[in-house]
């Protein structure tokens, strides 16, 4: 049994078009009326966009329903389904608390809010049926202002319990005009000790150098290999691993044949840069780790050793897996405990 660690998922797009799809018909069938049938609905949530902002625009029907009430819901039907069905033993749940609080309140009543969305979000995903280890990673957004962004870094500090590090998001092409802003906000998460990653070089437009030695993993990062390969030796001396999330690019029209990645694997690889093959959004795009692994495969962008060098770079990068090695060595101690080492060694 192999067990795998995801590292950059998030909360809005965790959500499987089933779920979502029951969701509304119990407690919000407006939202679903103009759908004739549950495959018209998923068939439009699952659709490919042209853009990374038309992309992301998705993610806000989803997040106008994960409320504080009711993120306990979706959260236990996300930890459920990593479990049964991609065999996670370990997941970083990332999101923005601030789009998660009632809008109704004013900026400061829902800066207060997000830390009982933490605690919220953090209980709902300790499951004693489901045992995975789970972190959160709090966005920071390319549309909230400083000071939400400033205390999300501040939120992530005080909840060390619960989350594990910080991120940007809201489309890449964005922080130009407050680049200052953000390369400030990650000096300051990174004065308070805090582990970063941050969604760049996603795309063409989000090719930000500044905020690169700021960052322990890059979210997404493809542009790096692809177009400024030069960089590469800068990520691998500063041991910076990329999120690699190879059904997005198709998702927004970053990218038009999946089979570009060979690329971004090759180049990676080559340079001594680790890669973290990551879903970013398994419901949204309807496709889970181990199926993220096995187009990979298929398409030839990776072979077998390359595919369990990126596993076991997942969990040297991960920020809060306790444990020093990958479960592979753990389990082989609680499943073969009688057998030594070396017959261990011949039968893998
Ligand atoms: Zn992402």
């Amino acid at each position: 049994m192999a067990l795998y660690a995801e590292l950059h998922r998030h909360l809005g797009g965790s959500v499987v078009p089933r779920v979502l799809w029951r969701y509304f018909q119990r407690h919000a069938d407006d939202k679903i009326e103009r759908f004739a049938d549950y495959a018209a609905f998923e068939d439009f949530y699952t659709r490919p966009r042209n853009t990374l902002d038309e992309y992301l625009e998705l993610h806000t029907l989803v997040e106008s329903v994960q409320t504080i009430e009711t993120l306990p819901y979706f959260v236990y039907r996300l930890i459920r389904g990593a479990y049964i069905f991609e065999n996670l033993a370990y997941l970083e749940i990332r999101y923005t608390p601030y789009l998660r609080t009632s809008e109704h309140l004013t900026q400061s009543q829902r800066i207060e809010q997000m830390a009982e969305i933490v605690d919220v979000v953090g209980k709902a995903s300790q499951l004693s049926e489901y045992p995975i280890v789970t972190s959160q990673i709090l966005c920071m957004h390319s549309r909230l202002p400083y000071e939400v962004n400033r205390a999300i870094v501040d939120l992530a500090a005080q909840k060390r319990e619960y989350v594990c590090a910080v991120d940007v998001a809201g489309g890449d092409g964005h922080y130009a005009e407050r680049l200052e802003e953000f390369v400030q906000l990650y000096a300051y998460a990174r004065s308070l000790g805090l582990n970063t990653t941050g969604h760049l070089y996603e795309t063409p437009a989000g090719c930000y150098p500044e905020l690169l030695p700021y960052l322990m993993r890059i979210g997404h990062g493809i542009q790096i290999p692809l177009l400024h390969p030069e960089l590469l030796p800068d990520l691998a001396s500063r041991q910076q691993c990329l999120e690699v999330c190879p059904t997005t690019y198709l998702k927004t029209g970053t990218l038009q044949d999946m089979r570009q990645l060979k690329l971004v694997f090759d180049r990676c690889l080559d340079a001594g840069v680790d890669i973290a093959i990551c879903t970013d959004n398994a419901g949204l795009h309807n496709v889970r780790l181990p199926f993220e692994y096995e187009n990979l495969l298929t398409l030839d962008i990776i072979d077998f050793d390359e595919l369990q060098a990126c596993q076991d770079a997942a969990f040297r990068h991960a920020f809060a897996w306790p444990y020093g090695d990958r479960p592979a060595s753990l389990l082989n101690g609680l499943l073969k405990p009688s057998l030594p080492t070396g017959v261990l060694a011949m039968q893998d």
